[in-house]
């Protein structure tokens, strides 16, 4: 008998409630403060930006969270998503260890992205909001929040970086498909990136900039409000239907994750994919290793400070406790836009900070000749960003083979990258070098982070 490839769950199978962690931490969340009082913001403070039933889900400590039913018809459209056995990966590898991949590509935005988005649409449409303005990278979370909104019937605005916005035309037209409108960021139609424009007119922008530019417009209009792609406590439960149709999946395998990989940039689908996991585990089920893989170039978990900061380069928001470059660092422009933010989810960070996870980094030309052995062996071309995982996962197996292990090793692959293939041709004419950050300007960037009062 052939050995199985695809793992596949009925409509029936896909997960009622999301899951969140917050219910299974041995200690909970360190509060978020205000930047003035440093004292907890309250739900109300958060008001201006989210619809209540999304704070409400920021704060929730409860284990599941029902996913609403007009957010189960909208991700029967790609959900439940496939798992796959690597078997081609595996042979070229030489490896014992067995390797599946969760695959995300398969929404009509091509990443995992779509999970929250539709998700934060549906919450803000209930609650008659008009508007939508929010930042992307890459292009993956503006084209997200541009389909959930074409479906819930809100405009949406995005202030997309600029250099992705000059390297990936094709992701803004699919944004304009949608009917959204999409603007480079730093611009010309907020305070902000007027002022950072005056100070560097080539700006090649940042997701720190990207977002005050939306959080600032939506500030300024009742009837618009604020979504963020990552990093947020509600967006790393709406990911969580990613591990927990996994956990399942893994059932039909007849086979747990020794360890679970996943590429981090704000933390939200390597969340969505370990979180299930990891509380399965601290509920006294059987345990994984959590593996964390960032960009070299923009490494907050392995290089930054667990410290309170702000989520944005304007210090608008309110600070969160989080693995830190500093809010006013510049990452260096390189393909993986998606990964290129200074701070990590506070959620990922605080599972960081109790040992319950690791994290590596790697440079992209090494992912990028990951990517393309995963491609030759399984078919599927990944998102820059999820190259990172093939790589963290390769690893893995490569440890598994020299220690004659035959684990099983779990990871995402968050996103397909046929809007990336520019970068791809890149790697192939030998254009693609390994950016690196001023050791200087990150130094810089860390003094400023804010000073907290340790609490008494
Ligand atoms: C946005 C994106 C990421 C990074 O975001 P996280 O919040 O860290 O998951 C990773 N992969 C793909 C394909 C993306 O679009």
């Amino acid at each position: 008998m052939s050995q199985q490839t695809k793992f596949l769950l009925n409509e029936d199978q896909m997960p009622k409630a999301w899951y969140n962690l917050q219910a299974d931490y041995p200690t909970p969340l360190p509060a978020v403060l205000h930047p003035g009082t440093m004292q907890p913001v309250g739900p109300e403070d958060l008001a201006p930006l989210f619809p209540m039933a999304l704070i409400m889900q920021e704060v929730s400590t409860e284990r599941e969270i029902e996913i609403p039913e007009p957010v189960r018809d909208l991700y029967r459209l790609w959900r439940p998503a496939p798992l796959y056995r690597a078997h081609g990966l595996e042979k070229a590898l030489g490896t014992c260890a067995k390797i599946y991949y969760k695959y995300e590509g398969v929404s009509p935005a091509g990443s995992h992205k779509p999970n929250t988005a539709v998700a934060q649409a549906f919450y803000n449409k209930e609650a008659g909001v008009k508007r939508l303005t929010t930042e992307t990278g890459a292009g993956q979370w503006g084209t997200s929040l541009a389909f959930a909104g074409a479906h819930f019937g809100l405009e949406v605005e995005v202030f997309q970086v600029r250099v992705s916005y000059d390297q990936k035309p094709y992701r803004r037209a699919v944004m304009e498909t949608y009917g959204a409108r999409c603007v480079a960021s730093p611009s010309m139609e907020t305070e902000y990136g007027r002022s950072v424009l005056a100070k560097r007119p080539d700006h090649p922008g940042s997701l720190g900039i990207a977002i005050s530019e939306a959080v600032e417009q939506a500030v300024k209009r009742d009837d618009t409000k604020y979504a963020l792609g990552s990093v947020l406590n509600h967006v790393l439960v709406h990911q969580s239907i990613i591990g927990l149709e996994c956990m399942k999946q893994m059932e039909m395998a007849d086979t747990w994750p020794d360890v679970v990989v996943g590429c981090t940039g704000g933390g939200s689908n390597f969340a969505g994919i370990a979180f299930p996991f990891m509380g399965h585990g601290l509920r006294g089920g059987q345990t994984s290793r959590f593996v964390a893989v960032e960009p070299a170039a923009c490494p907050s978990l392995t290089r930054g400070k667990y410290a309170y900061d702000f989520g944005d380069t304007a210090k608008m928001t309110p600070l969160t406790k989080m693995h830190t470059l500093g809010s006013q660092f510049t990452p260096p422009g390189f393909h993986a836009g998606g990964l290129r933010y200074h701070g990590m989810a506070p959620m990922v960070s605080h599972a960081m900070q109790l040992g319950l996870m690791e994290a590596v980094a790697y440079n992209q030309v090494e992912c990028f000749a990951a990517g393309v052995m995963f491609a030759r062996a399984e078919g599927i071309v990944p998102a820059p960003e999820a190259n990172h995982a093939v790589k963290g996962a390769i690893e893995e197996a490569l440890r598994c083979k020299r220690e004659g292990k035959a684990e099983t090793i779990l990871f995402n692959l968050s996103g397909h990258g046929h809007f990336d293939m520019a970068s791809y041709q890149k790697y192939f004419a030998g254009e693609l070098t390994d950016e690196t950050y001023a050791e200087s300007e990150l130094a810089m960037a860390l003094a400023g982070l804010p000073s907290v009062p340790e609490p008494a």
